[in-house]
């Protein structure tokens, strides 16, 4: 017994009567897992949800997602962001049939080598679905290891994090990793939460050293923000009516694939122009936030009698765009032109 094993007892049971009922934590499939957990990587748990009933349903195996196009995978996530996480969702697929032969593999490092796993989602993967004695940090995790310990130590630098694995490795239910895992995270989720925490109510309050020491509301202490870049995006949304071979009225317009390292990679969306400056006439404006930059972006609509000749675009018809996996703004611009 290590020296937190005091908490487990009250923590196991404040679990059992607090605990959502999520679907990936009914299974033990470590596919179905690996999954919700790309999803909710930077995803809130109820949109999570939802795509993560899309996803297996579609993909109900890992062989049928390795079998599937990158683009298919695209579209599905449309409407969740951070698209490398389906792209290397879609390479992992890939890999588990080539190197394993479509099997899940069951060590931590081999959990680890899949494109866009970390030691966060290799611990989730390897305790929930193998019961291995790893610890899985989220943000919910650091915070109430933070504050239970009393640590002041920034946790999102590599140095903070190899300090709070550790501790986290000594903290572990060695016996119950699994229920260890899932329960301090749901504690972290639900009652250890970032402001004014009801710690009254917290069956962890006896052990608790922030709430001792009055530390609670400055734990866990992270390193400042970077600063936020701002971009200007100009779209242009050329409508440009034809007759096809059936006779039949056409609108199209022009998309281009972003091949851009820089944001929605491989994404599709209308032709745009960068400025530096705001654009003086605005038509369609949105503002829309990634993680560090604030994108403005003016969309503005041309109709026309031929689509120009614009590099790197190809001519869709409007009904068709929804065979493309567009970035989220883009499909802000259409939901907004609809
Ligand atoms: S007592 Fe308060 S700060 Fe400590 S673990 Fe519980 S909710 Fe979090």
């Amino acid at each position: 017994m290590n020296s937190a094993s005091k908490i487990y007892d009250p923590l196991y049971r404040w679990f059992e009567a607090n605990k959502r009922v999520l679907p990936w934590r009914e299974t033990s499939d470590p596919y179905k897992i690996w999954v919700s957990e790309i999803i909710l990587q930077q995803t809130r748990v109820q949109q999570g949800l939802e795509y993560y009933m899309r996803f297996v349903e579609r993909f109900p195996d890992v062989a049928t997602m390795a079998r599937a196009t990158e683009d298919e995978v695209l579209r599905l996530w449309q409407g969740l962001g951070y698209y490398t996480r389906a792209r290397n969702m879609y390479k992992g697929a890939q890999m588990i049939a080539e190197r394993w032969g479509g099997v899940f593999p069951t060590t931590f490092d081999d959990i680890r080598a899949i494109p866009g796993v970390g030691e966060y989602t290799a611990g989730a993967i390897a305790s929930f679905a193998y019961d291995l004695p790893y610890p899985a940090l989220d943000g919910n995790v650091y915070r109430v290891l933070a504050r239970l310990n009393d640590c002041d130590v920034v946790f999102d630098t590599t140095a903070g994090k190899k300090h709070f694995h550790s501790l986290a490795q000594r903290m572990l239910d060695e016996v119950h990793p699994r229920l260890f895992n899932s329960a301090i995270m749901e504690l972290g989720a639900l009652q250890c939460v970032p402001r004014e925490p009801d710690c009254t109510a917290c069956p962890l309050r006896h052990y608790c050293l922030a709430y001792a020491h009055h530390m609670v509301e400055v734990l866990p202490v992270r390193k400042p923000r970077p600063v936020v870049q701002d971009r200007e995006l100009n779209y242009a949304i050329y409508l440009c009516p034809q007759t096809n071979e059936q006779g039949q009225k056409v609108v199209y317009t022009l998309l281009r694939q972003r091949t851009e390292k820089d944001i929605w990679h491989h994404l599709w969306e209308f032709p745009q122009q960068e400025t530096s400056a705001p654009s003086a006439q605005r038509e369609l404006t949105f503002t829309h936030l990634l993680s560090h930059r604030r994108l403005h972006a003016t969309f503005r609509v041309y109709p026309v009698t031929s689509l120009p000749a614009i590099p790197d675009t190809i001519a869709v018809a409007w009904t068709a765009l929804d065979d493309y996996a567009l970035s989220r703004l883009t499909l802000r611009a259409l939901q907004a032109l609809q």
